[in-house]
Order: structure tokens, then sequence, then C-alpha cells
């Protein structure tokens, strides 16, 4: 990728309401641009971001066996009267009407839409258990979109729903796709703890959220300094210094909830009586659990996690690029040249290369380098005269002088 021809327009400006990290930083590195209340437009940078936590989280999904569907974003108002969540979803669900007087919703998370394209499609026990999943467009009319990414009003989610013939089989599937969402998000490189939550407007019987601890995030949560214990405090009354079960002390965190795994049970398939035939031959709503995450939310989250008073420190497999070799001053053509060599043969060697090639000082594009958060960079500037190169690190701007003919193998070392 050549910065010359990327439509990258970062900004010294931060957006007027911004407060966190994230929203500051993914709007003036180009990676977002907000085009209304709650509602964000995703840059060529951002994009590469997104599919890149999208590509991770379908990896995992489908290696434990989850089914990928997409379902419409916009479904039926009928379909949320049946299920009797209109009213409890309150004026977060917006509703409209067709040129027909038909109602519909922008759908806000889909648990309706899915039972409604199960029933009467999945006939048997034989053909339990399912798992389908989607990552795909949501609205909802939040009442207080903030924060960029975090809290949006149009977000994407991935959202996955199980079908069974058991507690016990719902069980098995609650445990594999806790287990599933734990490793998205250490291969995202974040801090997080599987946390106790309340069921919400969802409804069920169980449910585990996934917290990503940061100061800035929404939640407050108690963990436990000894054991893995951890609760949202909206389902554990303890305060800081209480004792844990296991005897040692609990503190209270911040944390930013990007993920919500339930056990729904029946609530919905006998709402809009979806059954299946059991091992009797009798009539049985489906027991069911669904599994939520927040693709677009996660983007802001590494931020939130991973940056500094510069910019960005993307983690290995969220950064847009793996190096980005920078032409300190593209009219040498000494600079030009080796620039230009050492970017093709790191793309040979398989790596995700971009090169700064865009005709402006020096200055400007370090600080590009530090705002946007490519993990590395290998400057090619003055020294060049001398035979060497500079390798720069944007976790701790650490910077290693490299003698040109070993540039390639240093980074793919780094
Ligand atoms: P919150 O308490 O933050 O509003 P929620 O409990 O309403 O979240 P769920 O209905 O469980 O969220 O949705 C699944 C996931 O979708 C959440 O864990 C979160 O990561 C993401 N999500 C929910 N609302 C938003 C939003 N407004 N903007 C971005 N992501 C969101
Ligand atoms: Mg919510």
């Amino acid at each position: 990728m050549r910065f010359s021809h990327l439509f990258l327009p970062t900004s010294k400006e931060a957006p007027k309401d911004a407060v966190l990290a994230s929203h500051i930083y993914l709007t003036r590195a180009a990676f977002i641009a907000q085009i209304g209340s709650g509602i964000y437009n995703f840059l060529p940078l951002g994009k590469i971001v997104l599919d890149k936590i999208k590509a991770v989280v379908k990896e995992e999904l489908d290696s434990a066996g989850n089914q990928e569907v997409q379902l419409g974003f916009i479904t039926p108002y009928s379909l949320w009267k049946e299920s009797g969540r209109a009213e409890k979803f309150g004026s977060e669900l917006l509703r409209f009407k067709d040129r027909k007087n038909n109602d519909f919703v922008l759908g806000p998370t889909h648990e309706e839409a899915m039972v409604d394209l199960v029933r009467n499609r999945v006939k048997s026990y034989k053909n339990l258990p399912q798992n389908l999943y989607q990552i795909n467009t949501k609205f909802r009319d939040e009442a207080r979109p903030r924060y960029g990414l975090l809290r949006g009003r149009e977000f994407l989610m991935k959202d996955g729903y199980s079908f069974h013939e058991s507690d016990e089989d719902l069980d098995r599937e609650f445990k594999l796709m806790q287990d599933t969402y734990c490793k998205i998000f250490t291969r995202l490189g974040l801090d997080f703890k599987v946390v106790e939550a309340d069921s919400g407007a969802i409804g069920g019987s169980g449910s585990k959220e996934f917290m990503v601890l940061a100061d800035s995030g929404e939640d407050d949560v108690v963990v436990c300094n000894s054991c893995e214990y951890g609760a949202n405090v909206e389902v554990d009354d303890s305060k800081a210094g209480d004792k844990c079960r296991c005897g040692g002390e609990l503190r209270i965190t911040k944390g930013i909830e990007v993920g919500h795994i339930f056990k729904l049970g029946t609530t919905y398939s006998e709402a809009l009586k979806a059954t299946y035939l059991d091992r009797n031959g009798k009539a049985a709503p489906f027991i069911m659990g669904t599994y939520g995450l927040g693709v677009s939310r996660l983007v802001a989250a590494v931020v939130e996690q991973h940056h500094d008073e510069r910019g960005i420190k993307w983690t290995d497999a969220t950064t847009p690029f793996d190096v980005v070799v920078i032409v300190s001053d593209i009219k040498k053509e000494d600079q030009r040249e080796f620039g230009e060599k050492i970017y093709e043969e790191l793309k040979e060697k398989g790596l995700n290369v971009a090169i700064d090639d865009r005709a402006e000082r020096f200055g400007f594009k370090m600080g590009d380098f530090e705002l946007i958060g490519i993990k590395k960079a290998v400057i090619v500037g003055k020294n060049l005269k001398d035979g060497s190169v500079q390798i720069v690190k944007r976790d701790d701007l650490e910077k290693i002088d490299v003698a040109m003919g070993d540039v390639v193998l240093k980074v793919m070392e780094l």
C-alpha cells in the first residue's frame, strides 16, 4: 500500500465532543469519520482493522463448529410483537413503515429473525444442535450515543444463536463459546476478564460478559485479586475490600463490555412457537443460547488499552500493516530507490507492508506514524549515505540502527 495513493486525511483536530483516546485517535488518524450522531464511516485504514478483527472472530467461530449466515438487517415488526419484546426494547428500536404501510425495524439484535429462520426448517432432534452466527450491521437508537465506536447507534456485531434438545447440551455449547471468545480476545492482544452478568432485556437463565479492562470503561466490575472470579456490579453487590468466596480480596475496576453470552432456554422458541420433534416424537420448543460480540466496539477497545500520548499502538493481530517503510525525503533519489527496494523485498517475504512515499516533511510523516500506530517502521533517511537505516518500534519508540543489507532480516526477526 502506497501512502501517496491512500485516502489518509490525518488531522490535528480532535472531534469537539471527544474525550476518549480511541475516539480522538481513530478520528485524527483517519480510521473513522462521523456522518451522524452515533453513525460512523470507516476509511481505508479503519476498514482494514475492522476486517482483521472480523477475520479472527470468523476463524475461531468456524473452528468451534459455528456456521456463518447473513440475515436481513431489516426485520418485520410483526416478529417483535410475536416475541413480546417490542415494548421491552423501547425507543432503542427504530421502527418505520414501507410504501405499503408495513411495519419494520432496523435490527438491533436478531433472536426473533433467527428463530423465524429455524422454525419449520429444523424439524427433528436429529438436526440438533445448530449454532448459526452472522457478522452484520445493527442499529439501536441509543439515548446517548457517545465515545465514538464504543457506543454507536449503527455498529457491527457478531451475533450467534444456538439450538439444542437438552439443557446439558446448551451448557456444553455455552462453555465452548466462552472458551472461543477467550481465544478471540487473547489473539487480539486484549487484557480482559470474564464476569458474571445480568441477563437484561434479552431474558434468560445465565449469562457472562467479557470485559476489556480499561479506565475508560462504562461498566464497574468486581474482580478477585487471587482467583478467577469476576462479576458485573449489577449482579454482585460487593464493594472493594470485601472477601471473595476463595478468601481473596475483591476490588472494583472498570471494563468495556466487548461480548455477552446468554443461556436463553425456551423463552423465544415458546413465544414464537418454534418446535422440533423430540426423541419420543413429541413437539418440543428449542432450548437456545445467544452469543453477542461487539466487532466495531473492539476496534475502539483495542485502542483504549493500547495507546500513549502520541497515538495508537496496534497489537500484532490488529495492526493495519506489519511495517511501514518511511522514505524520509522522496526528492532524494537514493532514499526513494532504496525504500522501494525494501518495500518490494518485505512484500516478497509475505509481510503486509506499506510505504510512506508522500511528498511531505519527515517530521510530518513520523507524526503520522506515531498517530496511526503501525507496529514498526523502517526509516530510510540521511544515514543511508553511511550505509544504514533505522527500525523504529511503535511500542516504545526505540530506534535501532541497521546496516542496509540486514534490514529485511532484522524486520523479520522483530
Ligand atoms: P451495553 O450494556 O454496552 O449497552 P448491551 O448489553 O446492550 O451492551 P448486547 O445486547 O449484549 O449489548 O450486545 C452484544 C454486544 O454488542 C455487546 O457486548 C457490545 O460489545 C456490542 N454493543 C452493544 N451496544 C453497542 C453500541 N451501542 N455500540 C457498539 N457496540 C455495541
Ligand atoms: Mg445496550
